[in-house]
């Protein structure tokens, strides 16, 4: 096992209820499985990955808290497609062979129990529907199905776009009041009925108020899905202030510990938060998530990565189009023109030019000092001794007022919900169980349904990247014990 996995999960994580005794059983099987098996069985199945590694939620606080000591962050060439290709290829394969039916256009309603086991499934079917991944698809009901199974295993994803449902298990003594305004990181199909349905049929569900939501969302301006949502993966460098103007402090500074700056900016009362960067920032350290924001990557061209990311002028093509489109940034010469395109975006939240310039201009006296005391710029600094920081991902700490780095920009941040990190409860093999604890016979859950793992493997804390691991590991589990 990898010396520096186990100490950061079980920090991050913090299990501290007698129900995180399966998701922690969960939490050290993968932790085990990831330092071990995991790349060379996916690499044996023909997964590959951009070589260098990324530095996501590096923590900021205490040495056993939450967060990544070291680089971990891999991306799959390909991105998400490239991670489920080698399963669609044995799914395929299988379809071809007669050993499995695709039941697409078949929404499950109801789960069937017959003398306390699950029996099978029954729902509607949908009317056709030639949509786009990721698009909406109508809903409209053409007929029923009924299907008898020896074994049900739900993989029916998240709650993410139900904002109903996440304000219902919003955990405000954490976190503070639930936003009123978020904008959906995940399409709409990812609405939490399938939980309620396995619930209602019996199913055990725990820390459903333990959630993975990211503070530095925009309101895409092409979007896919309804209040569609894109994360910014930020570097160190963007200055982050809250909805009143005033800096954060640390450990809420971009990229370093989520949930904590979530409870920061919702403790002004706003939903809000704002970035000010730079020029170079932007073209240096901008990424956005989602495959669609990365067709290099997601092409898996190395030309293209090379054009885009190392030898290019500008940011990638996808965050200029932002830049210029998006409705949360704004481009200026100066501090005050800035200021005053921040104020027409939230006139009902304006910051003072005159705080926002002498909170800037000394963090700025700081690059100077080369035993700098800003917190920030000693973690900028620390980035940039990592190389792959220094190569793709920090830009070289300069002023942000220095003309010569500009334009200036500013870059409103919505919520934006993600990731339910609790879920169905389940033991080591994805074998749901009842409210008591008790086996329930015949269903069986995995992926972001269960919590990745156990009904929540992450505790209370993600470090990152560590999702589609928990659905292939569960997935993995809950298919051999079926
Ligand atoms: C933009 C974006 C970027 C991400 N980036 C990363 C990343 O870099 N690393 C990482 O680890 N994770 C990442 N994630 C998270 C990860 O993709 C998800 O957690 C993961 O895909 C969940 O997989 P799942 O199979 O459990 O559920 P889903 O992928 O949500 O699939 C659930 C399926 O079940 C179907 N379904 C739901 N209800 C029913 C029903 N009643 N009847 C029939 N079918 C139903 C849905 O239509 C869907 O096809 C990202 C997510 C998003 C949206």
């Amino acid at each position: 096992m990898s010396s520096s996995w186990a100490p950061d999960w079980m920090g991050s994580a913090g299990f501290d209820r007698p129900e995180d005794a399966n998701p922690r059983r969960v939490a050290e099987a993968y932790v085990d499985f990831a330092a071990g098996e995991m790349r060379p069985w996916l690499k044996s199945l023909g997964m590959r990955w951009f070589p260098v590694v990324g530095w996501a939620e590096r923590g900021g606080s205490l040495a056993d808290g939450h967060g990544n000591s070291v680089p971990r962050f891999h991306i799959t060439w390909g991105t998400g497609p490239g991670v489920v290709a080698p399963f669609e290829r044995l799914v395929r394969a299988a379809a071809d062979d007669g050993r499995l039916s695709f039941g697409f256009r078949h929404r499950v309603t109801d789960l069937i129990v017959a003398n306390g086991a699950v029996a099978g499934v029954a729902g509607e079917v949908l009317r056709a529907d030639t949509a786009a991944r990721g698009q909406s698809t109508n809903r409209d009901v053409t007929g029923r199905f009924e299907q008898r199974a020896g074994a049900v295993i739900v993989t029916s994803g998240g709650i993410g776009s139900n904002h109903a449902m996440v304000r219902a298990n919003w955990p405000t003594d954490r976190l503070g009041p639930a936003p009123d305004r978020m904008v959906a990181g995940v399409p709409d199909y990812v609405d939490g009925r399938m939980q309620q349905i396995a619930k209602a049929a019996g199913a055990g569900a725990i820390n459903e108020d333990r959630m993975w939501h990211y503070t530095e969302g925009l309101a895409n301006w092409d979007p896919i899905w309804p209040n569609h949502g894109i994360r910014i993966l930020p570097g160190p460098s963007s200055v982050w202030f809250d909805a009143l103007g005033q800096r954060m402090e640390a450990p809420c500074l971009p990229g370093f510990d989520t949930l904590a700056t979530l409870k920061r900016i919702l403790s002004t009362g706003h939903d809000h938060s704002w970035f000010i960067l730079t020029q170079k920032i932007i073209e240096k350290e901008f990424a956005l998530s989602g495959s669609e924001q990365n067709p290099d990557l997601t092409a898996g061209k190395w030309s293209a990565v090379i054009r885009a990311r190392l030898a290019g002028k500008g940011a990638p093509a996808p965050v200029e189009a932002f830049k210029t489109h998006g409705e949360d940034f704004v481009v200026a010469d100066t501090l005050s023109d800035l200021v005053a395109g921040m104020n027409r975006l939230t006139p009902d939240a304006p910051v003072d030019l005159a705080r926002i310039a002498a909170q800037i201009e000394a963090r700025d006296a700081q690059i100077d000092n080369e035993f700098a005391k800003d917190a920030q710029i000693i973690a900028i600094r620390q980035a940039r001794a990592y190389r792959g920081d220094r190569l793709i991902r920090t830009a070289k700490p300069h002023k942000i007022l220095d003309p010569g780095n500009g334009p200036l920009i500013a870059v409103r941040l919505n919520i934006l919900s993600r990731k339910s990190l609790g879920g169905l409860h389940t033991d080591i093999n994805g074998q749901v169980l009842r409210p008591d604890g008790s086996p329930f016979d015949g269903l069986f859950a995995a992926g972001e349904v269960a919590g990745f793992g156990g009904g929540g493997y992450h505790g209370y804390n993600a470090l990152e990247g560590s999702f589609l691991g928990g659905c292939i590991f569960s997935g993995r589990a809950a298919g051999r014990a079926v």
